[in-house]
C-alpha cells in the first residue's frame, strides 16, 4: 500500500515534472499532509529532491520537488550483429555511462561476445559507482527470438546463434550485486521511444532496421509483449511472395527487401566500401548520406526503392494498428530522411483510412542508441514500480543509528 504510493508519487515526478507538494497532492487525490510524508520518505532515499536546491529553497512550504539522477541508476545492454553497447541512465533519465564496441558477431565464438559484453557492464557499473551511484538492474537486448520463461535465444538468426542461455551466461559472468534479464533489443527500441509524459508516444510502433528488421508495439504507454512474447516480429511479414530467401528460411519476408542488406545491394558493388562489414556502421552509412545529397542516381534509386518497401509494410501495419506514430529507428535513423517521399506515397496508397489514418512517420533521433537507452529504462522501472527496494541515503541510516 505505502509502495504504492510512493510509486504514484516518483512516477507523477517523472511524468509529470517537477511540481510542489500541493500540487502532487491534487494531481493524485492525497491529503496535502500525506503527499508532503511521501515525499519526505522519497527524499530518505534519495530519490527526489527540492527542484531549484542552489536558490536556497530547501524545505519551504510551496517549493517544488523533482526526481533525483544522483541516486540509482539503470543500465542497458545490447548484443547485436555489428556492436556490443550499453548505457546507464539515472533515475532522472540523465546519461551517466555509455561504452559501445565494434563486433563482427557472425566471425566471433558466442562465448567471447558474452565476454566482451560483460566486461563493458562491469566498465559501466564501476562508472555508476565512482559518481556515488548504485546500479539497480541491468536490461539485455538481443537480436533475436527469446524464450522469456528460460531466458533462451531461441533463435538470432542474424547473430547466428541458436538456443543460447544468454540470461544464465551473463548472470555467471556478472554476479549477483543486481538483477540481469534480457529482452528482445526492438522491444527495448520501443520502450526508449515511448518518452514518458508525451501523449503523441503513447501509441507506437517501432521498427527497427538494420542487418534484420525487428519491431516493437507500445500500446498506451505500455510494451506489447503478445501472447508468447514474439509479438513485434515484423522483418517476417511476408510482402513479396516468391521473392528472395530471408535469414529465418522463409521467402519474402519484409526485411530481405527493406533492411540494411537490400539497401547496399542495390546502393553499391560488392567490392565498395559501404559493404564492407569491417568498416564502422555509421561511417557506411554517412557515406551513403553524402552520396545521396550529391545526387548520385544509383544511391538515390536504391533508397526510393528500398523507402518503396518500407511504406508497404509500414501501410499493413497502419491498416491492423492505426498507430500515432511509426518510428523508424536503427539505419532508418540515419538515412531514412532520404526515403521519406517513398514511404509517405505507399503509406498514402496502401491504407485504408483517409490521410493514412493520421499514422505519422518519424525517425528515431537515439539512432544506434536506442536498444540500450530502452534497456536502461526498463531496468529503472523496478524503483518506479516499488521505490522501498531502495537502500536509505547513507546518510540518513547514519543519523539513524545515532
Ligand atoms: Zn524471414
Amino acid at each position: 500500500m505505502r509502495s504504492t504510493k510512493l510509486s504514484l508519487v516518483l512516477r507523477q515526478l517523472r511524468d509529470g515534472g517537477p511540481r510542489s507538494r500541493a500540487r502532487l497532492a491534487t494531481d493524485l487525490g492525497l491529503t496535502r499532509s500525506s503527499a508532503s510524508a511521501l515525499v519526505g520518505e522519497l527524499e530518505e532515499l534519495g530519490l527526489v529532491r527540492a527542484a531549484g536546491v542552489e536558490r536556497g529553497g530547501l524545505g519551504r512550504p510551496g517549493t517544488a520537488v523533482e526526481l533525483d539522477g544522483h541516486r540509482v541508476c539503470g543500465i542497458g545492454a545490447e548484443i547485436n550483429v555489428n556492436h556490443v553497447a550499453t548505457m546507464a541512465l539515472d533515475l532522472a533519465g540523465d546519461v551517466v555511462a555509455e561504452h559501445r564496441a565494434p563486433i563482427d558477431s557472425t566471425r566471433l565464438a558466442v562465448s567471447a561476445v558474452l565476454d566482451l559484453l560483460a566486461e563493458l557492464v562491469e566498465q559501466t557499473d564501476a562508472d555508476v559507482r565512482a559518481g556515488g551511484g548504485q546500479t539497480v538492474g541491468c536490461v539485455v537486448g538481443v537480436a533475436g527470438l527469446l524464450d522469456r520463461t528460460h531466458e533462451v535465444l531461441t533463435v538470432g538468426p542474424n547473430l547466428g546463434w541458436k538456443d543460447v542461455p544468454v540470461g544464465a551466461e551473463l548472470r555467471g559472468r556478472l554476479g549477483a550485486a543486481y538483477p540481469v534479464t534480457i529482452e528482445n533489443e526492438a522491444n527495448l527500441a520501443a520502450v526508449a521511444e515511448a518518452v514518458p509524459g508525451d501523449a503523441s508516444r503513447q501509441d507506437i510502433l517501432v521498427i527497427f532496421g538494420e542487418v534484420g528488421m525487428g519491431g516493437g508495439i507500445v500500446a498506451g504507454g505500455r510494451l506489447l509483449r503478445g501472447h508468447q512474447g514474439y509479438a513485434g516480429e515484423f522483418g517476417h511479414m511476408i510482402v513479396e511472395p516468391g521473392g528472395r530467401r530471408c535469414g529465418c528460411g522463409r521467402v519474402g519476408c519484409w526485411e530481405t527487401v527493406a533492411a540494411l542488406r537490400p539497401l547496399l545491394d542495390a546502393a553499391a558493388d560488392p567490392d565498395d566500401p559501404i559493404r564492407d562489414p569491417a568498416l564502422a556502421l555509421d561511417e557506411r552509412l554517412a557515406e551513403i548520406n553524402r552520396r545521396a545529397d550529391l545526387g548520385d542516381n544509383r544511391t538515390l534509386a536504391a533508397l526510393d526503392q528500398v523507402g518503396s518497401w518500407v511504406g508497404i509494410g509500414a501501410a499493413m501495419l497502419t491498416n491492423a494498428l492505426n498507430p500515432a506514430a511509426i518510428v523508424l529507428s536503427g539505419y532508418f535513423a540515419e538515412i531514412g530522411h532520404h526515403m521519406r517521399p517513398a514511404i509517405q506515397e505507399q503509406l498514402l496508397a496502401g491504407v485504408l483510412a483517409p490521410q493514412g489514418g493520421g499514422t505519422r512517420v518519424e525517425f528515431s533521433t537515439l539512432g544506434f542508441t536506442a536498444a540500450v537507452r530502452g534497456g536502461a529504462t526498463e531496468a529503472l522501472e523496478s524503483v518506479f514500480d516499488d521505490p522501498t527496494t531502495v537502500a536509505p541515503r547513507p546518510d540518513v541510516l547514519l543519523g539513524g543509528a545515532r
